[in-house]
This record gives structure tokens, sequence and C-alpha cells, in this order.
């Protein structure tokens, strides 16, 4: 069935569904609660005071509606509720006025204060509660309420679904699964806790097992494929490094050996570079890609925005030059004309490095050689790229950059089809990031420390989530941010606002406003994240940090600290503050990385929540590690027992490589 015609969902609906991913019934039945309310009845007497409780009462005396302003207005009367008379007091419901009378059941969500015998209700629902009633909870945005999703979800439940079911029916038997017909209509219709236990696991067990098996069938395909053994002059090399303006780290030294010797030999290299922000991975790249060149064949770069591949362009362009090596650079934005022309000289391979985005991996783009592909910011592709990139018609050498320094334990797991290089060292003189947890009150001082910044001539980065909107906790977006920042700074500071949904011409002209220094402070999303570099940049700050992971802000904080200037990180937050302190103590990548999985909140191990296809929609791979590791094993013995594999696991593995 298509979502327009379900009962209720007109154009505005689908387009709201739409923004939340949800294109079928399929998408909504998978679209999954992020938690439950839950009622339970409890009696107050006995129950602790203040705390959020469910009662079941009896209306004794006739309901008094008033109105305090124009719209805040409230609802009082006195109930029992076991041999208890309250005062019962709730605001803003003045519709219900007229449904209620004495002697009427109803059920309250709310405060009991027992000294004043008080209970100020946030819920009042018409007759009483016999059984533990436990309601989803949804990620909303914007124009479409939870109880209309629940609404839809429900039709959509009692539909013919088509729902494939990815778990091998000799593991559903093993651990005693669910079927996943059961555990969706669960998820969304749980009667019991346990039962939410139950299929939120097998749900968990299947993603993971999708995500598992595309890596082991990576991994094994991997080692099938013949690369080439690229030859180049050593000495050339040597030559190259020595003409760098500084020498390279100790580690960067290392990972540029591994790299030229996964070249050299017959095996296809398929290398993580993993490495701090400011580790300077971007070098060992320019010189891998530089002895490709040497030896004859074409590299590709990727990167994860367009202004990250401009950037790239820039530092490729203006060190590889010198060397006669043509570097062009192919975007989405680009002219029908340039792109044509750029496509026809790849062809003809008269260019030998490509800049870009994944607009580099298009149908229509041919190379005439690629030997070596390059993608930055790994985390961003995911997965499902991973195996694209290999189907060139050629099979490429393949470097992925990350930026994320994720714990060993994880990236023996879910990086275990590839060998690893860790850039550990930082460049010399790089200076620690001085970090500093304030809360909301002391904003005042954090914005006289950036005007202090400004007025050596220094530039600013703020952040604000963006996330979807909700309902139930006061966010930082970066529009009211800009408001906020020019009444603080009586409009004297030039101050831009940068964020995903404008357009990329628009994007640029604002990134280079701040490249050049005629904008002063960035007030930005989390565009800003990966590998933006504006070496004036010395002092970020970043709101609601308590919604972000720490190696996200770790991350983040890399944009400052780009040179030999004291730089400051501001984290604004008044929850969560032990967690975030890490960041005070420590500007380690990987130590960071350890205690955000020691800590196991739920969420973004590997940066953004929009990270590709290492985002789950139920599954976290923090806090269902366990789970990810039972996996990794059973995909492996899966593949090892089936060698003609049926035909849903065909298609899996079909997006990601082409299966024989
Ligand atoms: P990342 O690993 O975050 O991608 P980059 O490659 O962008 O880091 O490097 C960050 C900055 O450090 C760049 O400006 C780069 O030129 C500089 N850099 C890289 N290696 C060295 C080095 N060995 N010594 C000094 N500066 C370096
Ligand atoms: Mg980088």
């Amino acid at each position: 069935m298509e979502l327009a015609n379900m009962k209720g969902v007109g154009p505005k609906s689908i387009a709201l569904l739409n923004k939340l991913n949800i294109y079928d019934i399929e998408d909504l039945l998978e679209f999954y609660p992020y938690r439950y309310n839950i009622y339970k009845p409890v009696d107050l007497e006995t129950s602790e005071d203040n705390t959020n409780v469910t009662i079941n009462a009896l209306i004794e005396s006739t309901p008094r509606l008033s109105y305090i302003k124009k719209n805040f207005n409230r609802l009082s009367f006195k109930a029992l509720t076991n041999n208890l008379l309250i005062n019962v007091t709730i605001f803003n419901r003045s519709f219900l006025y007229k449904h209620l009378s004495v002697g009427k059941n109803i059920m309250l969500v709310g405060k009991y204060n027992k000294q004043k015998n008080a209970f100020v209700a946030s819920e009042l629902k018409l007759g009483i509660l016999t059984e533990p009633k436990i309601e989803p909870i949804y990620h909303i945005i914007k124009g479409l309420k939870n109880s209309q999703i629940s609404t839809y979800i429900k039709q959509a439940l009692t539909e013919n679904k088509n729902l494939t079911d990815y778990i091998p029916e000799e593991i559903v038997g093993k651990y005693n699964f669910l079927s996943k017909e059961e555990a969706i209509k669960i998820i969304h219709d749980p009667k019991t806790i346990n039962q939410i236990k139950q299929a939120k696991i097998r749900l968990i067990y299947e993603e993971f097992f999708i995500f598992m098996l595309k890596i082991n069938y990576l991994k094994n395909k991997n080692k099938q494929i013949e690369g080439t053994k690229k030859i180049f002059s050593k000495e050339k090399i040597k030559d190259f490094i020595n003409n760098l303006p500084f020498p390279l780290t100790k580690d960067q030294n290392i990972a540029v050996e591994e790299c030229l010797r996964d070249l050299k030999s017959s095996k296809k290299m398929n290398r993580l570079l993993q490495g701090d922000v400011g580790s300077g991975k971007t070098i060992v790249a320019i010189i891998t890609m530089y002895a490709n060149s040497l030896s004859g064949y074409q590299s590709a770069l990727m990167a994860p925005t367009e202004i990250l591949a401009r950037q790239h362009y820039e530092t490729i362009k203006s060190t590889l030059d010198p060397y006669q090596i043509r570097v062009g650079l192919l975007v989405g934005s680009q002219k029908k004309s340039e792109h044509q022309k750029l496509v026809e000289q790849l062809v003809n391979g008269e260019i030998d490095v490509l800049i870009g985005t994944h607009a580099l991996i298009s149908e229509d783009v041919t190379f005439k050689n690629l030997g070596l592909v390059i993608t930055d910011e790994q985390h961003r592709f995911g997965v499902n790229q991973r195996g694209n990139l290999q189907n060139k018609g050629l099979s490429p050498d393949t470097i992925y950059m990350s930026a994320t320094p994720i714990p060993r334990t994880y990236a023996l797991t879910i990086y275990q089809d590839m060998d690893t290089s860790v850039i550990k060292t930082k460049p010399n003189g790089r200076k620690e990031i001085k970090t500093f947890v304030k809360k909301e009150s002391e904003l005042k001082d954090v914005l006289l420390n950036i005007l202090e910044e400004i007025k050596k001539g220094h530039q600013v980065y703020v952040v604000a989530p963006s996330i979807l909107e909700n309902e139930e906790r006061n966010v930082r977006d970066v529009n009211n941010l800009k408001s906020s920042f020019d009444t603080a700074f009586q409009n004297k500071v030039s101050i831009e606002v940068l964020h995903g949904k404008l357009a990329t011409k628009e994007k640029e002209k604002i990134m280079n406003r701040f490249q050049t220094g005629e904008t002063k402070i960035l007030i930005a999303t989390t565009v800003i994240e990966v590998g933006v570099d504006v070496k004036n940049a010395t002092t970020i700050v970043i709101f609601n940090a308590e919604m972000f992971g720490l190696a996200t802000i770790h991350q983040l904080r890399g944009r400052v600290g780009r040179n030999d200037l004291d730089s400051y990180c501001y984290l604004i937050s008044d929850y969560d503050i032990e967690r975030l302190k890490v960041l005070e103590k420590s500007n380690d990548g990987f130590y960071i990385s350890e205690q955000d999985f020691l800590m196991r909140r739920e969420g973004d191990l590997f940066g953004t929540k929009q990270s590709g296809d290492m985002v789950f929609k139920i599954a976290d791979l923090k806090k269902d590690f366990k789970i990810l590791l039972q996996t990794k094993e059973d995909t492996k013995h899966y593949l090892e027992q089936n060698k003609e594999l049926e035909e849903k696991y065909k298609k899996i593995l079909q997006s990601i490589t082409n299966v024989d």
C-alpha cells in the first residue's frame, strides 16, 4: 500500500513523513519509537512526593475554569483517589472543561505535593486505567504529532506487509527470536516492558546481521581481488617529501611507508588511515597519490561535502602543480559544460588526480586508468560505499581516511575488512585547545572572551545542534543564536549563519567570507564538523553540548588550534556536565573515544546522526556492542556454511558490490 492510500494522509502529511525518511509502509513500520511513556496507576499514599506518577481518580467537585492570561488558563477541582481527597490543577486544558463533571472517572499524570495536598497534572484522560499502559513516543517534526504517527503506524500494522526477515531460519531457532512481524507489532504496540525487550533485541540483531554480513562479505571478496603492482621511483618520492614545507612526523612517515608498500604489492590496497583531527592525514594521501601518478595511474579523492572537496582541491593542486600533475575538481554544482569537459579529460587521461564529492562515483564518470581511490572522513561514506569504489571496472587501491579515532575493539569489528594505519602524534608546535564547560547562565563571560578574541583580529565558530525538532526540550538553533549574538554585540560584529539547507553557492560564499576574515563569527550546524580549515579561527562555542557525543565535539573543536595561537573551546550546557568534563581534561582523540565508548551513551560514536549507513534504525553501536560481536561471529559462520546465498541476501550484497 502507498502512503497516499492511507486514511487521513494527505499531500501535506506525506511531505512531512518524507522529511522523516518515510516513503512507504515499510519505512513507516520501521520508524521505531525512541522511548515509551508508561502509565501505571499508583497509590499516592505510598508513592514518592513530587515525582511523576499516574493515578486513577473520581471527580468530587464541579471543575472551575479560570483564565490567568489570554493563552493561559487553569482547571481545578477536587478528586478522590484511593480514599484520599486531593486538589487537582491542570493548566491550559480549557477544552476539557465541558467533558468534566462530578462523578466522572479520570486518569491523571502529574506530581503530588503531600504537604499542600495538591496534584498538578500534566495529562488528563477520561476513564480509568485498569492495566498498565505503554505508549510509544516517536521522534517527530513540526506539523506532525506523536498521536498522528501512532495512528498511521496502527493502520500500517493492519496491512498485509511484505517485510523481509533477514535473520536466517537456523539463527531464529538458535536464539528463539520472535518473528519479524511479531517484533514490529510489539515495538509499536507493546503490552509489557518485557515484550519490548524481546522485540528490540531481535530487531537490533537483524540490523547488525545485515551490516556484518556486508562487512564479512567484503572481507572475503577483497581477498580474492588481484591488485596492480605500481612501479615508481623511490628517489622522486624522497625528493618530494624533502621539498615539503615541513618534516613529516614519525607516524606520518610510517603511514606513508605502509601506503606505498601496498601500492607496490600485487595485493589490492584496502587501508583505513586513522588519525585525530589535525594529525596531518592529507599529506599522506597526497604523497600516495603522487606515487600513484608516477606509476602512470589516475587517482581520485572523495570528500563528504563540497566545501571540503574545494578545500582539498586548493591544497592538493598547489602541492602537485610543480610536479606537472594535473588536478581536477568535480562537484555536483558545476555547470553542465564544465562537468562534460572534465568527464572527457578523465577518459582521455588528461587529468591525473580528481578531487570531488560523491558525484565522483556517479554513473557517467569513467576514468582512463583509475589506480587509487581515497575517501576522506570515512564514516560519512559507510559500508555501502566501500564496495562501490571497487566497481569502476577496475579494482583501484583504496584508502579511507577517518578523523574519528575509534576504539580498537570497534575497528576490529566494523573495519575488519581493512588494514589500518594510525597517526597518533601531532605535528610539532600544535597547542592544546583550552576547553571549558559553561552553563547557559555563564554565557556573558563567554561572550566577553569572544569579544577579546575578535579585538585581537581572530575569528570564532559557534555551533548549534541541528536535530529533528523536539517538543520536549528547548534547544538552541542557528537563527535564534544569530539574533542573540547580534544583540549582544550590538550589531557591530559581522556574523553569518551556515547550515545544510542553504544552496551550495550560498554556502560557498559564506565560507569564503569567513575564510577571508570578512566574517568574524560563523554560526553553524555541524556542517563545519569535518576538515574545514580556517587558521585564524581561535575560538569555538558549542551550544547544547550535551546533545553531542564526545568524539563529535572533539572533532568540532579541531576546527580551531590550527596554528600557534592560543585556542579555546566553550561547551555550553546545563546537563551531563561530568561527561563533558572529559573534554576539559583531554585533547587525545583516542582517549576521548574510549571514554565515550565506556560511558555507553546512546548515540553518535561516529559523529553526526546523518553519517551514512553507520546509522541504525534501532541498533546502537555502543549500547548494543555485545550483539554486534555476536553477529560478527554469526555472519562469518553463515557465509562459510552457505556458499550459495539466498536471493534476499544477494540483493543486499548487490548494492555494495557485484555478486557473482
Ligand atoms: P587532518 O588529519 O585533520 O586531515 P590535515 O591533513 O588537514 O589534518 O593537516 C592539518 C594541518 O597540519 C594542515 O595545515 C597541514 O598542512 C599541517 N601539517 C600536516 N603535517 C604536518 C607536519 N608534519 N608538520 C607541520 N604541519 C603539518
Ligand atoms: Mg582532513
